[in-house]
This record gives C-alpha cells, structure tokens and sequence, in this order.
C-alpha cells in the first residue's frame, strides 16, 4: 500500500528537506530539522499525494489513511505522554497545509485543535492556567468554523466586541467615546479573563448552531479529519488560485497537509513566539534579523495585530531598548543563535524561521529558504560566495534574472524638497509614486484607468492581492516586517512601508489624519489630512511617507551589484546587445553592460519633431527628383544620430536597420491634422486624402514595408546607406571605431537581398572614395518571416548576418496579430493553450523550430555567420536559454533588460553545463 503519513519527531523522521515534492516545502523542512537534532514538536505530515488523490475522488480520503494516521497519532501521543481526547493529559494539534512552493498565508490553518468543554476543564485544572485555555478553545472554535464549517469571524467579533464592551462596563471604562477598532486597544485581549473566554466558548458554540444548524463537534477525531479535508480545500481557494496564476504554480502539484503537536507561546510571561530571518531580508546584510512577541500565539506576529519587538539587541537599542529577545530570555536566545547558524550552514542558505517559546524552552515551527528582495538576493549571493559558503556559480545561479528589475529602477531623488508625513518600517525597498487608494478593489479600478496608486489599508489580508499587484506601492498602518503586506510586497519587488502608527485610517471618511512630528520626533508640526486621490510618495528604503510625488532617480549599479554581473560576464557564453535608437538609449544601455547595439529602428528617428515634414514632403513627392530633394533634407538628420550612436558605441557593432514600417504610419489621419499639414506643404486636403487612400493597405502587417519599400523606392535606402556610412567615416577620422551593421528587414528572397546590396555597395564605393577612407560594414539580414527561415540556407549566400525578428515570426508563424491578439491570449494562457503570451517568451516548441532551422541551414552555407535575436525575446529569460541552446552568438533587448540578460545567458550556461537548476528569489 501507497506511504501516505510521514512521521517526525524524537530526533527521526521519515522524510528529509529534498521530499519536498511530496511533502510540501514546510513537511520537508521540518523533517530534515528533526534529523538535524533541532527541537521540533513531534507530528506527521499527510503527503501533496494524499491531496491530489483525495481530489480526484471528488473530496474523499484514500483508502489506508485512516489506519496510517492513527498509527502516527499513538507515535506522537507515546513520545509526549499525553493523548489525543484524554481530558486528564490531552495533547492538541495544529493543522496547516504546506506546499511544494511556498504560499504565505495564502492557504488555510487550524490551531488548537482536540478541545471540547470537557477536555478544555481537564486541561485548565493540569496547567493551572484557565484563562489561557479558555482562550486557546475560543481562538479554536473561531478559526475551525471559519476555515471547515463556513462560519466567518465576523460573526464572532461581534459578539467578541459586546463581550468587551461589558467588562469595559463592568471596570467603569467610558466606551462611549470608542468604536470598534479603538475599543481592542483600550481593552486588548490580554486585558480579559478566563470568565470572559469562557462566556465567549458558549456565545460562539450558539453561533455555530445557528449558521450549521448542527452542534460544534466535540469528537478531536472528527475535528482533525474536519480540518484535514479543509486544509487541502484551501488548495483551490481564491487566493492560493490567484497566487499560483501570479507565480506559475502547477495546480496540479496540491498541497500537503502537517498535523503537529501544539506548544504554546502564550502561557504567560515565560513563554513567546517569534519570527526570524538568519540575514536582513530587506537588505541582505549578515546580521540576524527577527521579531518577537511575549505571550502570544504565532499567528498574532505575522497578522500584525500587535506590532512585535526585534529578537536582537542591537536591533532592538535602535527603536526600543531594552525590548529583545536576548536580553529577556537570554537562554533561549542562544539556543535560537545556536539554531539559526546551524540552519543557515546546513542549507547554505539565507533562512526564514518560526520559532515558539514555552515556558522557556525552545521549539522550531518552521524552517525554509527565506524570501527576499532583489537588492537582499544580490548582496547575500555575492556575500556568500566570498564568505566561501556556497561557489560563485551558485551566486549567478541564486538571483532571479527578472528580479533585478527592481534594482534597476529608481528611488526618490534625495535633494528633491520632501514634505514629510510619517514614518514607518521599510519593509520592501524601492519608491512608490501614486494616489491614495484605500481599498484593493479602488486599488485595481485606478490602475487599470492607467493612474498610479499606493494602497493604504490598516493592515492588509489575503483578499487584498491583486490590489497590492496593482498598486506602486503599499502602506500600512500596522504590523511588522514580517507582516502579511510587508512579505507579500517583498515578494512582488513592491516597495512597502509598513507599521506607520502614525497614521489614523479612517476607511469611511476616505482620508487619513496625521499628527506630524519635527525631526525630534517632540514636536508637532501640524495635523495633516490625506484624501483618496492625493498623492503621496513612499521610501522603501527608510520607511518615510511624503506627501505629493516627489520626483525619483536612478539606481547605482557599482557594489555587490557590479561584483554579481562580473561574475555573470565570466559565466556566459552569449553576447548582450541591446535595441536603442538614440544615443541617450544607446550610452544608458552600455552603462548597464551592453556589448553592442544588436537593432536600430530607423523609422524611430523619422518621427522627430525637426524630421516628420521632411519625411511626409518625402512621402508625398510624386516624381523621383522631388523626392531626392526631401530625402536630401534628412539626410544630415540621419547622419547626426548615427554619429551620436557611433560614438555612444564606440568599438562595439552597431546593426542598423533600414526603414520598416508601411509609409502611411507617418501620415496624419485625424481631419483637423490633415488641414494642418496640407497648409504647412502647400497641397490641398483632397490630395493628401488621394495619398492616404493609396497608401491604405487592408493587412498593412503583410504590406508595402521593409525590404519591399526599398525595392519600389531605393532613394530612400540610398539616403539612408550614406547617412549610416557617411557617419562611419566621420567618426573614424575622430578616432572613433564604428563597427556598422546594415540589416534589411522583412526579406524572404535572396533576390531581394541581392538587388539591396550592389545599391548599397555602389553608396559605399562612393562616400569611401570621397573620404579617402573606408570602415568595414557587415550586410546582412532580418530573419523575421517563415519563408526567410526555410530559405536561410540562399539568403545566408548574401547576408553575413541574421538577426531574428521573433515579433514577427511569432505573429506570422502563428497567425497572431501582434496588436489586437493581447484581447485574448490571457485567456489562452489561462486555459493552458499556450503556456505564456508567445509574444513575451517564445514559443520555443513552435517558432523555436523555425529559428533552429534557420540556424542550421544559415551556418551550412556560411559556417561563420553571425546569428542574433533581437525580437522582445532577447530579454526574457526563458526565451535566453533557448538562444543559448542553439547557439546564438548574441541577444538584444531593451537597455533596462540588459543587465537581465546577462545573468539569464549565464545561467543558461551554467546550467547547460552542471545542470543545476535556477533558484527563483521570488
Ligand atoms: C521583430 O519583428 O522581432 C523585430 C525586432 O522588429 P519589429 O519589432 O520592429 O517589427
Ligand atoms: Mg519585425
């Protein structure tokens, strides 16, 4: 029969950290933590294929299960000495799910579970300490209505609040003056007694009666299988379905499910739980960075409802003094640095832990690789490899290509004039620049009318996901770093400042009111209101909130950064080019590490203010010699940008495409545009509607553009031959090496090539005897269209080299229109059609072919040929380790993806080599 239970406790456990398949990332873990010798409350772990089964059975267990739980329970009840459902010694459990992939706070968790009146008596009377258990058995039946029986707290915390507002009565508290939220922290739950929970128990009981129709059960048995069946539900909840879409999680993978003995961090003041991370996940600097509470339960950390304290000294001297862990109890704090190390050794890793103190003594919840930032994941890869706890490789191997994104953009300009609002924690770095938005759904609403928003929620849940996705940024009101909006916005590379107490969120007024403070923090400066709508700007960094926007600047790329691409250039094996059309584009590109510029758009530098009357005069001659004469006027335009791109390149090739797009892309077509420019030329309205009729083309894609443009008009590829060559030699005779590319785009006949190149040699041949000097120019060619990668094997005859215009083979190649398929292709890929948008990440089985093809018939005419990509591809990092697999010589992408490529292209080497696999930061 199927193992289905995995038991861990007493120093062994059935699995170990790489069953993480099947025991989920949390099972694995805590498995390999018991076979470290780390104490771990013992329990057993129901695998992800428990759950794949019990799905597809339509919601029943398999068969065996039950005999192979109840095997590990007595395991568990021996190792303790107590059992599950003795009134005289209970033992009680926690269930929680834990898949391959970590999901935070995504899927479901009971707690305190094998309670009933009886049992919750029997305990009571063994600790000594009613009023704890009458609160564990309260927070139980909460949560277990709310996660197996439907029941939502909100209909407990109305009866929690008039359970409150009756011992405010009866202590003679004025709560007239509070509402709801103010009342829980003039009388917290700390503040309440076992009489009060105990009332609680019995209310909440007639609510679950009442909403079931049923009693509570009171058999721990049926609570388990209860919340068992409802932790692997929570696999298919709203939330985990849209985390999973947002971070490409199989739903085929399930969850598992962990039922583990209970151990209690709010048995009063010797007891506390904590969360920990063995480096700043924020920053990536080698201190160990955690917070704790006193008294309290895991969860009551994480939720953020009372803002915790930092686990070291050092920290803690900061902020609030005297608060640590290590200076409270110190013991179990250096059995925690103890642990820690071990940990952080073991998995060579950067750890994220959860931790529960019990009356003194120390127990691991939870141990798995820690999420960070982008800037975290850099300096700790950087810093491991030179602290010789993992291989340089690994460090390229560590950081997720994509992530550096985050990296790359800018912060807020520190000389900019700021009006300080408040501060809070910095929980996720980076600037955000937006509009208030207190809601997640006004959050989504905004940014799809194309606004820029920050999301302000006292604290955020779950439910708030894709408004967080949409928003620039978050802030909250409560919690800490190691909060719901705090480690979701991490993980999404949003900035986040978290925990601003200062800010009084009123959610139905729509504003917040602020008492700001002087530097000194004594001295109040004003009382400020923000309304939905303002504009306010957050520093990830720091923690502080302006008001207004508050312009932004670009990023460093020296340090940790710069070491990190060192280590990539030595790895890869691909080239990095970048596409850029102006010298601006071109030197922000090589600052980020381009080799290269591998696509030019031409037709970009025809829009120019200065340029476009001479390009429509162009465009509208209807003899040859008018149209020389307005060619005769770009032409100097032209041969200054190639000018301030060669120099901006200076020694590095530059492919320059010849002009692209259908000539009517440079016509107006609105009425009062048209008058406009018939004025300024000279002609009437009438003709220049004539032209626009003439130019109109139904399927403009597959028109008059590219190559067939110079073909029907060579003026045009002559002005723009000598332009390009003409810069060459001007530069040259500066000392400056230009090493142009002419690339003809859009051709699928060697004819057509031919026919370009004697004009093209003709131009050279005469602007190089007219300077006394030549420059070596390479001529080649767009492979763009299907009919161009069936032919390589001719067109490589003329062109020495290809360069794979994957936007347009995609579209062509799959019959997709690059402009109107965007309307349905989330649905394609949401369905499973294709597993991305083609469009972003090639479609390596399909289009993959053609470029192959195209590869291998290009080299067996001309072995040297050069062969780039220089479509959207060339930044994506699936897309580069396909290029690296066929054996491109480079990519080229946007100069913000340039630094992406050259990590993915490393890792693609890496990778093809050792087969080691990309850790994701995310
Ligand atoms: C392409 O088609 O992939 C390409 C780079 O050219 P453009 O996007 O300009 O059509
Ligand atoms: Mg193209």
């Amino acid at each position: 029969m199927s193992k289905y239970v995995y038991f861990f406790g007493g120093g062994k456990a059935d699995g170990k950290a790489s069953d993480k398949n099947l025991l989920g990332g949390k099972g694995a873990n805590l498995a390999e933590m018991v076979n470290l010798g780390i104490p771990v409350p013992p329990g057993f772990t129901l695998s992800t294929e428990v759950c794949t089964a019990y799905f597809a059975a339509g919601g029943k267990f398999p068969e065996g299960l039950e005999a192979q739980v109840d095997e590990a329970l007595a395991r568990v009840e021996k190792l303790l000495g107590k059992k599950f459902g003795d009134p005289s010694n209970p033992l009680l459990f926690s269930v929680r799910s834990g898949a391959r992939a970590s999901m935070p706070g995504m899927m479901d968790t009971v707690l305190n579970l094998g309670l009933n009146d009886e049992i919750a008596a029997g305990l009571a009377k063994k600790t000594g300490n009613p009023r704890f258990v009458w609160d564990a058995y309260r927070r139980f039946i909460t949560m277990y209505s709310d996660i197996v029986l439907g029941v939502k707290k909100e209909h407990f915390e109305e009866d929690l609040e008039a359970v409150r507002r009756e011992v405010a009565k009866a202590r003679g508290i004025d709560i007239t003056k509070h509402n709801k939220e103010e009342l829980k922290t003039v009388l917290p739950d700390s503040e309440l007694g076992a009489e009060d929970f105990k009332k609680l128990v019995g209310v909440f009981k007639g609510i679950v009666q009442k909403h079931t129709g049923k009693p509570f059960p009171t058999d721990p048995k049926q609570q388990l299988w209860g919340a068992i069946g409802a932790v692997f539900g929570s696999w298919n909840n709203d939330r985990a379905k849209a985390y999973r879409k947002m971070y490409d999680i199989p739903e085929s993978w399930g969850t598992a499910c962990n039922v583990q003995s209970m151990v209690f961090g709010n048995l009063g003041d010797t007891s506390a739980t904590g969360v920990a991370f063995t480096r700043d996940p924020s920053t990536g600097e080698n201190v160990f960075y955690g917070e704790w509470l006193p008294n309290a339960q895991g969860e009551d950390v994480v939720a953020g409802i009372r803002t915790p304290f930092n686990v070291t000294k050092e920290a803690a001297a900061k902020s609030n003094p005297g608060t640590s862990l290590e200076e409270k109890m110190p013991k179990a704090f250096a059995v925690l640095r103890d642990i820690y190390q071990k940990l952080e050794k073991h998995y060579r890793d950067m750890m994220d832990i959860e931790f529960t103190i019990e009356d003194g003594t120390l127990y691991m919840l939870q141990c798995r690789v820690g999420k960070r930032t982008a800037a975290a994941a850099v300096r700790m890869a950087v810093e491991m490899a030179k602290e010789g706890l993992i291989t340089k490789e690994e460090a390229v191997m560590r950081v997720d290509p994509a992530s550096l994104d985050q990296l790359l953009h800018p912060t807020l300009d520190p000389k900019a004039p700021k009006k300080f609002l408040a501060k809070g924690l910095p929980a996720s770095p980076g600037a955000a620049v937006g509009i208030v938005a207190f809601s997640a759904q006004d959050a989504e609403k905004l940014a799809s009318q194309g606004k820029k928003v920050i999301l302000v929620r006292i604290e955020t849940s779950p439910e708030d996901i894709k408004g967080m996705e949409a928003a620039q940024g978050i802030l909250t009101a409560r919690g800490g770093m190691t909060s719901h909006a705090a480690v979701v916005a991490r993980g999404m590379g949003k900035c986040c400042v978290a925990g601003c107490s200062a800010l009084n969120i009123d959610y139905q007024a729509q504003s917040i009111v602020v008492t700001v403070y002087d530097d000194s923090g004594k001295k109040v400066v004003e009382q400020a209101t923000v309304k939905a709508g303002e504009f306010i700007s957050l520093d990830g960094n720091t923690g502080k909130v302006y008001l207004g926007a508050i312009p932004t600047v670009d990023a460093q790329l020296g340090g940790n950064f710069g070491q990190l691409m060192q280590w990539a250039d030595e790895f890869r094996v691909l080239k990095v080019r970048t596409n850029a059309d102006t010298p601006h584009d071109a030197a922000k590109a090589r600052e980020f590490g381009a080799e290269g510029i591998g696509l030019c758009r031409t037709e970009h530098m025809f829009f120019g203010k200065d340029r476009i009357a001479a390009v429509r005069e162009m465009i509208l001659s209807s003899t040859v010699e008018q149209r020389k004469k307005a060619l005769d006027k770009l032409l100097p335009y032209q041969r200054e940008d190639f000018i301030g791109i060669f120099k901006a390149m200076d020694g590095l090739p530059v492919t320059i495409r010849t002009l692209d797009p259908p000539l009517h892309e440079f016509l107006p077509t609105l009425r009062e545009h048209i008058e406009a420019l018939a004025k300024e030329l000279g002609v009437t309205v009438e003709e220049l509607e004539r032209k626009n009729r003439e130019l109109h083309e139904a399927n403009p894609m597959l028109g008059h553009r590219g190559v067939r443009l110079a073909i029907s008009w060579q003026e045009i590829a002559v002005m723009q031959f000598r332009a390009i060559l003409e810069a060459a030699v001007e530069v040259d005779k500066q000392g400056v090496k230009a090493k142009p590319e002419v690339m003809i785009p859009f051709a699928v006949t060697k004819r057509e090539l031919d026919i370009m190149k004697s004009v093209f040699d003709k131009v050279a041949q005469e602007v190089f005897e007219k300077a006394g000097r030549k420059v070596d120019v390479l001529y080649g060619t767009m492979v763009e269209l299907p009919r161009a990668a069936l032919m390589a094997n001719e067109l490589a005859k003329t062109a020495e080299f290809f360069s794979f215009g994957t936007n347009d083979l995609t579209q062509t190649t799959c019959g997709l229109s690059r402009d109107d398929a965007g309307k349905f292709l989330p649905d394609y890929v949401a369905q499973g059609i294709f597993p991305k948008d083609p469009f972003q990440s090639l479609d390596t089985e399909g289009v993959g072919q053609l470029v192959e093809m195209a590869c291998t018939k290009g080299r067996a005419t001309r072995p040297d040929i050069k062969l780039g990509i220089c479509g959207e591809h060339g930044g994506d990092p699936a897309s580069i380790h396909f290029c690296h697999k066929v054996g491109l010589a480079y990519v080229s992408c946007s100069p913000f993806r340039v630094p992406i490529a050259r990590l993915a292209a490393a890792q693609a080497a890496i990778a093809a080599k050792g087969q080691m696999k990309v850790a994701s930061t995310a």
